[in-house]
């Protein structure tokens, strides 16, 4: 196609595979349908599920070809759809999730649990492009003292780490397990965490990035490949273990050392499976000490509101590797796979 006025660039997967088949190709620049705005990206981030585990095709929910990635776009808007009342330039970021809307769920305000919806950069083309459209409803405005790399990392874990910690009744004085807590969930669940007045024990897999999640609010570090994750949490807790776990690795040989962390009544909530998604379950301890596991996705509007009012007074820290040119996008899925980032790597089509 020749590249006129109309024409933008966008990574487009014509294939799954390695980050090779992201290419970047000039595309013609959506015109946004009703209730849609079309949003000029200056940023967003780069996500194991999201990102990586669709674009190798693996994902459950998987996305047809030829496909953008890109579930988190922060920008400006830059034209409405017929019927949309936004301010043209209006800084928002913008939520992944499409919901149905008519399920009881959505008409409950409970829209977390819709398991009716579509994903933005999955079912439908995302913000790995220069400009991208969406539901008016799903462009959230931010906050001038956000940036919006911060804005895209708040908007894509701060406020499913408020859903995850309200199924898992975090109250003030609770102790909480956070696994992962260097990574994008995990940095995002020390800091809710803390911010609901709870104790966290920051666990991760390198003294390095525990150190980093201990400097987000955790009480306590555990680097879970160098120590016994459970005697340490037993040994924190004066022997009582946790009131929750944020789980959201799913490692075989983590997840029962983290399970086994629970006191009695405790629960472990989750979401993510990127460290393989198969473990045991010691079914005794389950019924036993009264346990529960809960499965959660996603985040309500009220989290997404929740999460980027505070952040634009200054409670949370999101932790960013560094900011890319959109071009790099397959270099900066390398990095990822390569395990070699601390904090989001982001994505920026201006640069
Ligand atoms: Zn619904």
């Amino acid at each position: 196609m020749r590249r006129s006025e109309r024409a933008l660039k966008a990574i487009v997967m014509r294939e799954f595979g390695g980050p090779e088949v992201l290419r970047v190709e000039d595309v013609p620049r959506p015109t946004p349908g009703p209730g849609e705005v079309l949003v000029q990206v200056r940023a967003v981030s780069v996500n194991r599920t999201l990102d990586l585990r669709v674009r190798s095709g693996r994902y459950e929910r998987g996305a047809t070809l030829p496909h953008v990635l890109g579930a988190d776009p922060s920008g400006v808007i830059a034209e409405l759809g017929p019927h949309v009342r936004r301010g043209i330039g209006e800084r928002v970021t913008v939520s992944s999730h499409v919901r149905c809307g008519t399920c009881g769920y959505c008409r409950a305000g409970e829209d977390a649990d819709c398991t009716g919806s579509e994903s933005i950069g999955v079912q439908r083309w995302g913000g790995y492009a220069e400009y991208v459209a969406v539901p008016e409803r799903n462009a959230y405005a931010i906050a001038d003292a956000l940036s919006f790399a911060e804005a895209t990392v708040i908007g894509r874990h701060f406020p499913a780490a408020f859903n995850l910690a309200a199924k898992g009744e975090v109250k003030a004085g609770h102790w909480v397990l956070v696994m992962g807590a260097a990574g994008g969930l995990g940095s995002a669940g020390v800091q809710v965490a803390t911010h609901l007045g709870a104790n966290v024990i920051a666990a991760a897999g390198s003294d390095e990035r525990v150190a980093a999640a201990v400097a987000l609010g955790a009480r306590a570090g555990v680097n879970y490949r160098r120590q016994d994750l459970t005697e340490e949490v037993r040994r924190i807790t004066g022997g009582r273990g946790v009131d929750v776990v944020f789980e959201n690795i799913s490692d075989a040989g983590l997840w029962p050392k983290a399970f086994a962390s629970l006191a009695p009544h405790g629960r472990l909530v989750t979401m993510g499976s990127h460290g393989g998604g198969q473990v045991t379950l010691d079914v005794a301890r389950l019924y036993l000490n009264r346990l529960r596991i809960i499965g959660a996705a996603g985040a309500n509007r009220r989290d997404i509101e929740r999460a980027l009012r505070d952040a634009a007074g200054g409670t949370f820290r999101p932790l960013i590797d560094r900011v890319m040119p959109l071009v790099a996008a397959a270099e900066a899925h390398r990095l990822l796979e390569d395990g070699a980032t601390l904090g989001k790597v982001i994505l920026d089509p201006t640069r």
